[in-house]
C-alpha cells in the first residue's frame, strides 16, 4: 500500500473523528519514524507489510476512541516533545495561554531570579516551558499522582531542563518557602458534564479533569492557601472553564486578591484568570 492510499484509507475509517486527516498523518509519521511532512514529499512510497499493519492496529485504536497522543506516547506543547501516557491530562494547545500570561506578568513585574511554582503538574508541561523560556527562574512542579510526578520528572530529563524539582505534594501539602508566580491548570469539570463521555477525555484520569462544587472546588482550595505561599505582590494564575470566569474572579476577590483579570483563549472563551 501507498502513502497516499493508506491516508485517504485512514481518513475515510476515522469518520467520526473530528481530526481525521491530521490523526491519521500523525499516526502514519509515527509508524514510520518521519516528520509529517514526508507523507506529502514521498506519497508514492510503499509501505512495508510490518508498517501497513502497524498503522491499521493504530487506525483501528483511534476508531475506538483512544487518543492520538497516547498512541504515539507523545504531544508537543510550548515546541517542546513531552512523553505522555493515561496518568495524566494530555496538554491542550489552550494552556498555553496559561504560559502566555505568566511570562507576561513575569516580565512586566518580577526582576532578578523569579520563583514558580506550578500545582497540578500532570506531564510537567507548563512549568517546563515557563522554565525553559526563563532559565534563571526556579521553578517548582507537584502533583499528587506518583505517576504524574515519575512522567513530569522523565520530560524535564530527556528535555535537558535543569532549573526545575518536581515533587509530589497534595496541592500545598509538600511545598515550603514562598513564591513569586503560582500557576495551576486544576481539575475543573463539574462532574455530572456530559464532555466527559466524549472523545479522547474519557481516556484521562478524571483525578485530573473533575472537581466538585459545580468544578470550582480545587481552585478554591488553591486561592485560600496561596497567601501563605505567595510573597508579597506575587501573582496566582488559573486556568479554568469556559464559563467559570466570573465565578473564579469571585473566589480571587474573596480571598483578598486585587488587580484581577480574565483572559481569553485562541477560541475567545475566557480560560485564564489571575490576581
Ligand atoms: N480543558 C480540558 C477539557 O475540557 C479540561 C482541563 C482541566 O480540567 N484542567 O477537556
Amino acid at each position: 500500500m501507498r502513502i497516499d492510499d493508506a491516508l485517504v484509507w485512514a481518513e475515510y475509517t476515522l469518520v467520526n473523528s473530528d481530526s481525521a486527516r491530521l490523526d491519521a498523518q500523525v499516526l502514519l509519521a509515527f509508524v514510520l519514524g518521519k516528520e509529517t511532512i514526508y507523507l506529502m514529499t514521498w506519497p508514492e512510497r510503499d509501505l512495508s507489510e510490518q508498517q501497513k499493519a502497524q498503522f491499521e492496529a493504530l487506525i483501528e485504536k483511534r476508531v475506538n476512541g483512544h487518543p492520538v497522543a497516547h498512541l504515539t506516547g507523545e504531544r508537543e506543547f510550548w515546541s517542546l516533545p513531552l512523553k505522555v501516557n493515561n496518568s495524566t491530562l494530555i496538554p491542550r494547545p489552550d494552556t498555553e495561554v496559561l504560559v502566555e500570561q505568566a511570562l507576561s506578568e513575569i516580565q512586566s513585574h518580577f526582576t532578578g531570579q523569579t520563583s514558580i511554582l506550578d500545582l497540578g503538574t500532570g506531564t510537567g508541561a507548563v512549568i517546563l516551558a515557563l522554565a525553559t523560556e526563563l532559565p534563571m527562574a526556579k521553578c517548582v512542579g507537584v502533583d499528587y499522582s506518583h505517576d504524574a510526578v515519575q512522567l513530569a520528572t522523565e520530560n524535564r530529563d530527556s528535555l535537558g531542563v535543569n532549573n526545575v524539582s518536581i515533587l509530589q505534594s497534595n496541592w500545598f501539602e509538600g511545598v515550603t518557602g514562598k513564591f513569586d508566580v503560582i500557576v495551576s491548570n486544576p481539575p475543573y469539570i463539574d462532574p455530572t458534564d456530559k464532555h466527559l463521555k466524549q472523545g479522547d477525555v474519557r481516556f484521562e484520569p478524571l483525578s485530573a479533569l473533575v472537581a466538585n462544587e459545580h468544578g470550582l472546588a480545587d481552585i478554591r482550595h488553591i486561592s485560600e492557601q496561596a497567601k501563605q505561599y505567595l510573597v508579597e505582590g506575587g501573582c496566582l494564575l488559573f486556568e479554568h472553564g469556559s464559563d467559570q470566569g466570573l465565578a473564579v474572579r469571585e473566589i480571587l476577590q474573596d480571598n483578598a486578591f486585587v488587580d484581577i483579570r480574565t483572559i481569553k483563549d485562541y477560541s475567545q472563551n475566557d480560560r485564564v484568570t489571575l490576581g
